[in-house]
């Protein structure tokens, strides 16, 4: 017998979720955007297919852990939803889903230990770094390590850069343009501390002057997409508090986290804060948008050097936040160089959060495809001469610019893989650098 959704039986996320589920008309035109598909071939990993299931266990009439291992396959990529006609926000169903699920579904206890690990270390950059330096003994251990575990191991990078500071306030250079607060990410700061340098650098030399609230935190985002919703909204109220109401925007350099901030009204959906957690997402920008939108100062100096950019679409900034345009305008504007498409950009790179932990193996299958597909972009770019003296025409190295620490993290370990020289480089730092370089 066929039951009805009632949404007041889910809380205050059944309104969307029923939404979400009702605006499918299981036409499959998103079935070739969606990358589990692409990978497993089957109709219970393909968007549609998870709609149909959520759709099932939110009537009552199939376990939640009949459908778990569809959901927790799926990458969050937000791939189906441009590729959807209907319009389908697939966003409002798939975090709130989790959310709902966390009590129901089952996972041995190394696969919560890996789960509680993740989300009590990534979020906090001291303990993150803590993480990755004990991952080192971790891997002397190899074998006796717990084969669950082994993908935390495997994914630490072997070193991991010495911490940045940043000041509360970065004033502009010269007559200010602008004010804005900028998130300062917890993985990245960990990962790849420059990113944050370098979007700074960047904004100032363009008249924009940069606070970093000092009491922010982790966005939220690993604790939204895998489930755990009492977490997701403590980070999201810390940061509500935090950020400072007087600015042009608050400004994100991780997709990720962009995207995350963005959903503040549905994660604090139902709560006395949801009112302020709306007005908040309205003011959160990708950087790369807001300098479009405040247009370079100046261009950065022609080096006289050439340069191929292979630019990946984050998913969380292409699919999640529609942006696409900006970052790609952003490097065009740097002199000498030639950006190159990737093929099948539409494709996650596998990162997607904690997926390389969850499920490695397909994490691992679609960044290899990613890095194949990044370098033969790469290679079809004009021809660049080597050599040295900074002539007009002489080759800088090939870079993969993209604007999320996960992808880059990704791409990075799949290019040395591949035995590939190229560069990996956050959109800021091509920027950066290209002010930075007169030749
Ligand atoms: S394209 Fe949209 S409406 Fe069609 S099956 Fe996919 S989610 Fe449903
Ligand atoms: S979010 Fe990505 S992986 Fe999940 S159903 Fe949509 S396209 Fe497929």
């Amino acid at each position: 017998m066929l039951h009805t959704i009632k949404p007041a039986e889910h809380g205050p996320l059944g309104d969307p979720m029923v939404h979400a589920v009702q605006a499918c008309v299981h036409c499959g035109f998103c079935l070739a955007a969606c990358p589990t598909y692409h990978e497993l071939g089957q109709e219970m990993d393909t968007p549609r297919g998870r709609i149909v299931l959520m759709k099932q266990v939110l009537e009552g009439n199939l376990a939640w852990t009949a459908a778990q291992p569809h959901v927790d396959r799926c990458l969050g990529c937000l791939a189906c939803e441009p590729a959807c006609p209907s319009g389908v926000p697939y966003r409002d169903l798939i975090s709130p889903f989790r959310a709902l699920a966390q009590p129901y579904f089952k996972r041995t206890p190394i696969e919560r230990l890996r789960r509680w690990l993740a989300a009590r270390t990534i979020p906090y950059p001291g303990r993150f770094r803590l993480a990755l330096r004990a991952a080192r003994v971790g891997r002397w251990l190899g074998p006796l390590v717990p084969r669950a575990l082994r993908p935390m191991l495997d994914l630490a990078p072997a070193t991991v850069p010495p911490a940045e500071s940043w000041a509360p306030v970065t004033p502009a250079h010269g007559r200010r343009r602008a004010r804005v607060a900028l998130l300062s990410g917890c993985a990245q700061q960990v990962l790849d501390p420059d990113i944050n340098t370098a979007t700074i650098d960047v904004l100032t030399r363009n008249g924009v002057e940069v606070v970093l609230p000092p009491a922010q935190g982790c966005c939220g985002g690993l604790a939204w997409h895998t489930g755990d919703l009492a977490a997701a909204q403590a980070f999201a109220r810390r940061n509500l508090d935090a950020f400072p109401t007087d600015v042009d925007a608050i400004l994100t350099n991780a997709a990720g986290c962009g995207s995350a901030m963005h959903e503040y009204h549905l994660i604090l959906r139902g709560t006395p804060d949801e009112a302020r957690a709306d007005a908040f997402r309205r003011r959160v920008v990708d950087v790369s948008v807001f300098l479009i939108r405040l247009g370079l100062r100046e261009a950065p100096p022609d080096s006289g050097k050439r340069q191929r950019i292979a630019y990946h679409d984050a998913c969380h900034l292409a699919n999640a936040q529609n942006v696409r345009r900006e970052p790609r305008e952003l490097l065009r504007a740097i002199p000498g160089v030639e950006l190159c498409e990737i093929a099948e950009g539409h494709l996650c790179c596998g990162s997607a959060g904690t997926y390389n932990l969850d499920q490695p193996e397909l994490a691992a299958s679609l960044g290899a495809q990613k890095a194949r597909a990044a370098m033969a972009a790469l290679a079809t770019g004009f021809p660049l001469r080597q050599g040295s003296g900074g002539q007009a025409g002489l080759a800088a190295p090939d870079v993969v610019a993209s604007g999320n620490i996960g992808c880059l993290t990704q791409l990075q370990a799949h290019l040395a893989k591949a035995g590939s020289p190229v560069r990996v480089r956050h959109t800021m730092q091509v920027l950066r650098d290209a002010y930075m370089d007169r030749g």
